[in-house]
């Protein structure tokens, strides 16, 4: 019967629904997609399989998430292992094991002094975790009045009020009122115009960090809790920091003791080449945010990793007090927590960081050989992320890199992510070269066939 239940449950999850009525899909043209569905069924390695037995090619790591690539044998076992043992502790004045020995793993590949992890279960909810000990941080050391957030334009920050409060893309605020108040946004960086088809960091831009001293001008510095900044962002189609930017940002966050956040929920775990974004760009946050790579997407976890210096703010008052009024039910889920050991395992024993930085030249020469293709407007890339601009259809903003993400799919056997006019890449770190040079071919084919 144990054979019985698998097969039952294995058919219901490769077979194509009866139905796809029900499911409100996130972030998606329901019906558009509902006319014509792209159903992943399996996954193993590098490749996805559809219900129809397809083999797609994995450009995007899932959505920016399986770095070690599919089904990878210790992170199933794992998994196995925990859900026979342990399904679920709580962890409210209780725990389990594993949080505490992921934590101290987790502690060794954070940049400086962010030895302290708060768990949570997706990139939105550590955004709006790291915003609130932001806050409650500066009130624990009798500076209550820095309750400002500042964001920037085009940043993305996951759905919660807080995340898209401080977030700056249009279509993800306007629909929802007006969001937390005292909220400011720094300018986006990019600049097609001064930095198109630059290789790795643009030269062009770092005045602009010069917005957070004007902020600051603006405010005053005794009002401005933190600055919240993606070191690359993805969802906003891939902007990468021009050079000298983040280091700038850290001189003028310490100028005015206001806390840093970097959000890394796309940049952590070996993306760009080093464990977090910081490390390999040389500048430490107070706060990082991630998910994500932390369990190889198999489970949903986030975390936030946090400076000693925030962290011991907290543990001011009497023992028997409640340090911080925060939490989830699902923090340091057992699951979650036996998933990530697996999957930082598998990072390191693979060296996949590294793995990321040593492609980072071929990716490049790959993604670059794209210019020229028709409406290629620009083409981004650092580590193993990559986003290739189209100029928009005239009166469909949008429409022409969905075609070509949906030519890929379906005639180039290729995953790629669209982000507005911007198809965004990111492999498994993985990726061997073969696999890089089929992105580049199958991307070809879609962007003339969608011309
Ligand atoms: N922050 C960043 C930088 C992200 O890229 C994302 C997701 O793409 C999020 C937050 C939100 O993460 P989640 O979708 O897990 O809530």
């Amino acid at each position: 019967s144990h054979r019985a239940l698998a097969d039952h449950y294995g058919q219901l999850a490769t077979q194509a629904p009866t139905s796809l009525d029900a499911f409100w899909m996130p972030f998606s043209a329901n019906r558009q997609f509902k006319a014509a569905p792209r159903l992943l069924a399996s996954a193993s390695g590098m490749y996805y399989k559809d219900v129809e037995g397809r083999e797609i090619l994995d450009a995007t790591a899932g959505l920016w998430c399986c770095n070690a690539g599919h089904a990878r044998p210790r992170i199933v076992e794992a998994v196995r292992k925990q859900i026979e043992t342990l399904d679920f502790a709580p962890n409210f004045q209780m725990s389990s094991p594993l949080p505490f020995v992921l934590a101290e793993r987790l502690a060794e590949l954070t940049p400086g002094n962010l030895n302290h992890v708060f768990f949570t279960n997706s990139g939105s909810e550590s955004v709006d975790s790291a915003l609130k000990i932001a806050i409650a941080y500066h009130r624990a050391r009798g500076e209550g009045q820095r309750t400002r957030l500042i964001g920037r334009e085009k940043g993305y920050h996951g759905v919660g009020f807080g995340g898209i409060s401080v977030g700056g893309l249009p279509n993800n605020r306007k629909w929802f009122g007006p969001g937390l108040p005292g909220v400011d946004h720094l300018r986006h960086t990019l600049d097609i115009g001064r930095n198109a088809f630059s290789k790795g960091l643009p030269e062009y831009g770092i005045e602009l960090a010069e917005d957070l001293e004007r902020m600051v001008a603006l405010h005053d510095a005794s009002t401005i809790a933190a600055v919240i900044i993606e070191p690359i962002s993805g969802s906003a189609g891939v902007v990468i920091p021009p050079q000298g930017y983040l280091q700038r940002i850290r001189e003028i966050c310490d100028k005015y003791g206001i806390v840093l956040i970097f959000d890394e929920v796309i940049t952590g775990f070996g993306r760009i080449g080093d464990a977090f974004g910081a490390q390999r760009f040389g500048v430490t946050p107070d706060i990082i945010t991630a998910a994500k790579g932390i369990t190889n997407g198999c489970i949903p976890m986030g975390a936030v990793f946090l400076s000693d210096a925030i962290h011991d703010a907290f543990m001011q008052g009497p023992d028997n007090a409640i340090d911080l009024f925060h939490g989830y039910t699902y923090s340091g889920h057992p699951m979650a927590c036996a998933a990530a050991l697996a999957t930082l395992d598998t990072y390191a024993e693979e060296n996949l960081f590294q793995r990321a930085r040593d492609l980072e030249g071929y990716w490049q020469s790959g993604i670059h050989s794209l210019r020229g293709l028709p409406n290629v407007i620009d083409i981004r890339n650092y580590g193993l992320i990559g986003a290739i601009e189209l100029a928009p259809r005239p009166g469909a903003p949008g429409a022409r890199a969905y075609d070509a993400f949906v030519h890929a799919f379906h005639h180039g056997g290729l995953l790629t992510r669209v982000t507005g006019d911007v198809i965004a890449l990111s492999p498994p770190l993985i990726a061997e070269k073969k696999h890089i040079d089929r992105i580049f071919e199958a991307l070809a084919d879609a962007l003339r066939a969608s011309a």
